[in-house]
């Protein structure tokens, strides 16, 4: 019946274009009634779950308990407290190592320009990062002459060597997206510009996955950086090409571990400021 009926449908669909405009309807409900009348396909019976529930329930390694800090972005209880507001000690001068010679005052760190880069004492390989920074109120300049630093995720050399997450004024100030507040300096365009205005504070929480290389220097894995600014997400596990370099394109250099470098640009607007700055490191 249901093959009978679809031949007639079939048959009879070519000559549609001459039939009576009171014929058309005719065939359609003919077609209709034939699917209607069509059994349905078998459902296909559920799988039946193999095994226990307790085949997928693994209890080892416990992870460890890390206690949170009494507010979100407040250092959690393994944290390596990089700058709390009083003072550099985890700091140094990145050109000759002596003690780091930026401004602190009222719990509040500012880039000296005159004295160059700082970095970290310790060196670091895998981390979870949290920074805070501010551009000054009533910054001046344009592009990257406005409030420019910078954190090197990883300062394999002096002066700007190693991989920067950029640091600028990307409120309403246009520049080379893949130099903007947020980028990974010429490589990295960020997902979304999520700057605030000068004069308010905004927040980096980063993950930094370290590149590693072949005993020949050749590069194994390379680095990767998943980045929140403000919250916002504006590096999901963004593979780098190498160092970030102002000019040529960028290549690895074999480093194993490294400080974290903070940049003191040479343009003339006024310093960044920074606060609350802490690392965790991981696996
Ligand atoms: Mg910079």
């Amino acid at each position: 019946m249901r093959h009978q009926l679809r031949s007639v449908a079939f048959l009879a669909a070519p000559l549609l274009g001459g039939l009576t405009l009171a014929a058309t309807p005719a065939l359609f409900e003919l077609r209709l009634a034939a699917q209607a009348q069509a059994p349905a396909a078998p459902a296909a019976a559920p799988a039946q779950p193999q095994g226990k529930p307790e085949d997928t329930e693994v209890y080892e390694p416990v992870p460890k308990v890390v206690t949170p800090g009494p507010s979100v972005g407040a250092p959690p209880s393994d944290a390596i407290v990089l700058f709390d507001g009083t003072n550099l000690d985890q700091w140094v001068t990145t050109k000759d190592k002596s003690p780091a010679k930026w401004t602190v005052a009222n719990g509040i760190l500012t880039v000296d320009k005159k004295a160059g880069n700082i970095e970290t004492k310790r060196n670091f390989k895998n981390y979870q990062l949290h920074l805070e920074w501010r551009v000054p109120e009533g910054v001046t300049g344009t592009g990257q002459a406005r409030g420019n630093s910078g954190v090197f995720l990883a300062a394999t050399s002096p002066g700007d060597g190693g991989y920067e997450l950029q640091i600028l004024d990307s409120y309403e100030n246009k520049t080379y997206v893949n130099g903007q507040a947020a980028s990974i300096y010429k490589q990295g365009i960020p997902l979304a510009n999520a700057s605030r205005k000068p004069g308010e504070w905004q927040v980096y929480d980063v993950v930094w996955t370290a590149p590693t290389f072949n005993a020949d220097g050749t590069v194994k894995t390379p680095a990767r950086v998943t980045a929140f600014h403000n919250g916002v997400l504006v590096q999901n596990n963004f593979e780098l090409k190498g160092e970030t370099l102002y000019i040529g394109q960028p290549v690895y250099k074999k480093y194993d571990t490294a400080p974290i470098k903070l940049q003191a640009h040479g343009d003339p607007s006024p310093p960044v400021s920074f606060r609350n700055i802490w690392v965790r490191e991981l696996p």
